[in-house]
């Protein structure tokens, strides 16, 4: 059992590469499908999303474009919970077709913020890719249309996902040890 430490906490190695490598062609299958004779823009959220959307869009053989986007970290009073804003949008996205890049979905309400905020833009359609989502989690209904993987209600990181700013570089998934 491969057991890594990151800061205070102990890891264990859930998923290995090949396996999520895997899983994301197959999710890259569908969208060569379902895109067929279109041009998406792929929408990566920064900073989690950028391993996923780079094995993802090489795996795409469509018309594609990418652009990415951050959320700030702005906290506000709404009820909905952390309120935050849209950085980066520049091009137009009016009557585009959008697929959201997301490393993981927890809650939900940072995707539905997103969704909130692109859909004043009026694009032709929005659909989401996220690597992980925990439905356990799930506080509003959010459609994750292309899912890589459903994972229980732990925490990860690796391939993109970060501990307080480390681990993105790690290859594989780890859980933590609780
Ligand atoms: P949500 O608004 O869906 O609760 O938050 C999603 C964001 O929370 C993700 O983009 C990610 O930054 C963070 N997050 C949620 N769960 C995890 C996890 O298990 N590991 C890591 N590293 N980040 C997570």
């Amino acid at each position: 059992m491969s057991v890594i430490k990151i800061h205070d906490r102990e890891f264990v190695k859930s998923i290995a590469n090949d396996e999520i490598c895997a899983e994301i062609k197959r999710v890259a299958e569908s969208i060569n499908r379902d895109y067929k004779g279109k041009r998406p823009i792929l929408l990566g959220v920064l900073n989690g999303c950028f391993m996923f959307a780079s094995e993802l869009m090489r795996n795409l053989d469509i018309e594609c474009e990418i652009s990415f986007v951050k959320l700030s970290s702005y906290q506000g009073t709404e009820t909905t919970g952390e309120v935050r804003q849209l950085l980066g949008l520049t091009e137009s996205i009016e009557g585009r077709d959008i697929i959201v890049i997301e490393d993981i979905v927890d809650t939900g309400l940072t995707m539905q913020k997103m969704l909130e905020t692109l859909a004043k833009s009026n694009p032709s359609s929005v659909e989401i890719a996220s690597l992980f989502v925990k439905p356990a989690r799930l506080q509003v209904p959010v459609d994750v249309k292309y899912a890589a993987f459903t994972i229980p209600d732990r925490f990860i990181v690796g391939f993109g996902l970060d501990y307080d700013g480390l681990g993105r570089n790690l290859p594989d998934i780890y859980d933590v040890v609780e």
